[in-house]
């Protein structure tokens, strides 16, 4: 079995200036028997210096990294850097082609698919590539999201608590600097396999983001995510301090308990009772869930069970059961 990638670029990582181009990833379908996905990549370089590496569409529904990477790459000039800035403005491409948030080729979550393998489906063959060639590269790793069509966020830039100390400060100051009202301090409730779990994994500075959601997104949510990832770039030293934005500081919050995420015990209609930023004591109904086959069925109430505020809530109405529905947070030392 191959541990080498069939996946490759024409891009030198080692070249000074900006490059466009893609990662292309060998595909055989039943429209084209020979095909490459292009998964489009930029790298702006200039002298030594750290590397940033940015992703845009891990989750293909979640359009707030796609458009602030295309910004950047498009308007950071080769003379602005010292070092070099790589963008991936769309992991899963065919994903954000669909606005879905898994791939509509395999039906996987790329944020699931860390590392990936060679031999894997084309979504953990393109995970493998980041994982075997993009972050060695990289001495910060920023993947961007947002709620997509599913949740609602208050806007943060995230993490999860990793065990070595100066990883953790050095990833808490960047996440300072990019300037979200929140700093987010998060645990893995739906599985493993991400993206920034891999990353932070090896000891990288590794940051995620919740920048708000599909029916959030707005002019406000995006110069979010433009001025904090230029920010975060002058923050490393990549980018020269006139390119930050201030803004006031982040609160750093964090959801670490298992009951901090609360999922509906039924399916049906989620009915939300809370709007985000609310504070909630523990047995506060945050939501209920109505029986549309059975009229004369109360609805199910939803509890907190842990008090706080709330960071999230689902943005669909239609709720399966297990299916989270509010995330409560806490204020933070
Ligand atoms: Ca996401």
């Amino acid at each position: 079995m191959s541990t080498t990638s069939s996946l490759f670029t024409d891009l030198d990582f080692d070249r000074d200036g900006k490059q466009f181009g893609y990662i292309q990833a060998p595909q055989s379908t039943n429209t084209a028997a020979w095909a490459n996905l292009f998964i489009p990549l930029i790298v702006i370089k200039h002298g030594d210096g750290p590397t940033a590496l940015l992703f845009g569409g891990n989750h293909g529904d979640e359009y707030e990294g796609p458009v602030t990477l295309l910004k950047l790459a498009r308007t950071i000039s080769p003379e602005h850097v010292r070092g070099r800035i790589i963008l991936v403005p769309a992991l899963n491409l065919p994903a954000v082609q669909a606005n879905t948030r898994l791939s509509p080729l395999d039906g996987r979550n790329m944020n699931r698919a860390f590392p990936g393998s060679p031999s894997d489906t084309i979504t953990g063959q393109i995970a493998h590539f980041v994982s075997s060639v993009l972050i060695p590269m990289a001495d910060v790793v920023v993947d961007v999201h947002s709620g997509g069509r599913s949740m609602h966020f208050l806007p943060s830039v995230n993490m999860h608590r990793v065990a070595d100390p100066r990883q953790m400060s050095e990833m808490v100051r960047l996440a300072m600097a990019w300037g979200a009202p929140y700093v987010f301090i998060y645990r893995d409730v739906a599985g493993s396999g991400l993206l920034p779990g891999y990353a932070e994994s090896l000891g990288k500075p590794t940051l995620g983001t919740e920048m708000g959601s599909a029916s959030q997104y707005g002019p406000a949510t995006l110069k979010l995510a433009y001025d904090g990832l230029r920010n975060v770039l002058a923050e490393m030293g990549v980018l020269s301090d006139e390119h930050r934005t201030p803004a006031t500081p982040s609160q750093i919050v964090a959801s670490e308990l298992r009951d901090d995420y609360i999922m509906s015990p039924a399916s049906g209609i989620f009915e939300p009772l809370v709007e985000l930023g609310d504070t909630v004591e523990v047995g506060q109904p945050v939501g209920c869930i109505h029986f549309i086959e059975q009229p004369s069925w109360e609805p199910v109430v939803i509890r907190a069970k842990t008090a706080g505020f709330v960071m999230s809530r689902r943005a669909i109405p239609l709720t399966q059961q297990g299916d989270c529905v509010v995330v409560v947070a806490r204020r933070i030392e």
